[in-house]
């Protein structure tokens, strides 16, 4: 089966389900060319939350697209999130069941030709499309943190219609994000396998004892002219975050290294997990 590519997208809402931390910034990108974004969460609170920070930020983004600030609206009505939309951009829990559901979801109550995305940072779609009619409309449109972080990777379901990639990486653009196509399907896309390399041969340096994550930081800076080196990044994500998902680029390449790890495990153990507990590979001072 052939999939319609859906027409008037300037005119057409956007849906964004889950609000968090990525569906807020997903929602502040879509809200930059004056239409409508409709934000979908089974929690008010952080429907009311996304809008908010979409508010506060759509102006000043908007301007330095091009573009002009557009509407937000939350509801934890999911018909009537996608009433109409012509994308619709998952980013609800990293759950694969719940991912599943969802995409059950959205292919029976989205409009026929609108295209259903996944935000999924370690779930190819591939996994999600067993209860989906039309995967030819099912993409992964991974963000990193828009706006300030603003490269996007595409990658096909398996299925993906291929007018729907060329759709996707012609339009993104206008949005102020940056699209880039995984050319067969990869865990971490493109830029996240790439920068998982980094953060595991710098907790390997740390775990062989040849250095120290304060030198390590110290060095990326001066040589990169960046701001920030892997360690303090690492401690920001939470270095239990960081050892899942180098557990699972592990389950799949048994051959990675254990060092880098183990040197994660023996800080997650002792409840050392960074910026949000106050300790990690630097002190923050302590949380209650
Ligand atoms: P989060 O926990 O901050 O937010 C998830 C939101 O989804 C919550 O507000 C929750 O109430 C809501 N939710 C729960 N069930 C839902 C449902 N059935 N329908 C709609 N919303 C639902 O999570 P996050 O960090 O924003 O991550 C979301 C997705 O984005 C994940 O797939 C993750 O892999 C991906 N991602 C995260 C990052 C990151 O740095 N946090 C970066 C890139 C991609």
């Amino acid at each position: 089966m052939t999939f319609t590519l859906p027409t008037d997208i300037d005119a057409r809402p956007v849906a964004v389900l889950g609000a968090g931390t990525l569906g807020r910034r997903i929602a502040l990108m879509f809200a930059t060319r004056g239409g409508q974004v409709r934000v979908y969460d089974p929690s008010a609170e952080a429907g009311k939350q996304a809008c908010a920070y979409v508010e506060e930020h759509g102006a000043e983004v908007a301007s330095r697209v091009g573009g002009a600030p557009g509407s937000v609206v939350s509801t934890t009505d999911l018909a009537e999130a996608l009433a109409g939309a012509w994308l619709v951009v998952e980013a609800v829990p990293e759950r694969l069941e719940l991912k599943k559901q969802v995409f059950a979801d959205l292919d029976r109550l989205a409009d026929a030709d609108a295209i259903l995305a996944s935000n999924s940072s370690s779930y190819p779609t591939s996994q999600f499309v067993d209860h989906v009619t039309r995967p030819e409309r099912v993409v992964n449109m991974h963000f990193y943190m828009p706006p300030a972080q603003a490269a996007v990777d595409l990658m096909s379901s398996g299925h993906t219609d291929r007018a729907v990639l060329d759709l996707l990486l012609e339009v993104l653009p206008r949005y102020g994000v940056f699209p880039f196509e995984a050319r067969r399907e990869s865990t971490g896309f493109i830029f996240n396998r790439i920068w998982a390399a980094i953060k595991r041969e710098a907790l390997a340096v740390v775990a062989d004892g040849v250095s120290t994550p304060e030198d390590v930081d110290r060095m990326w800076m001066i040589n990169t002219g960046l701001k920030g080196g892997p360690f303090r990044m690492m401690d920001q994500v939470g270095l239990d975050v960081v050892l899942d998902i180098e557990n699972h680029y592990a389950a799949e390449n048994p051959g990675l290294p254990t060092g880098p790890r183990e040197l994660l495990k023996g800080y997650v153990d002792a409840g050392h997990l960074g910026v949000k507990t106050g300790r990690g590979f630097y002190d923050y001072g302590t949380r209650d």
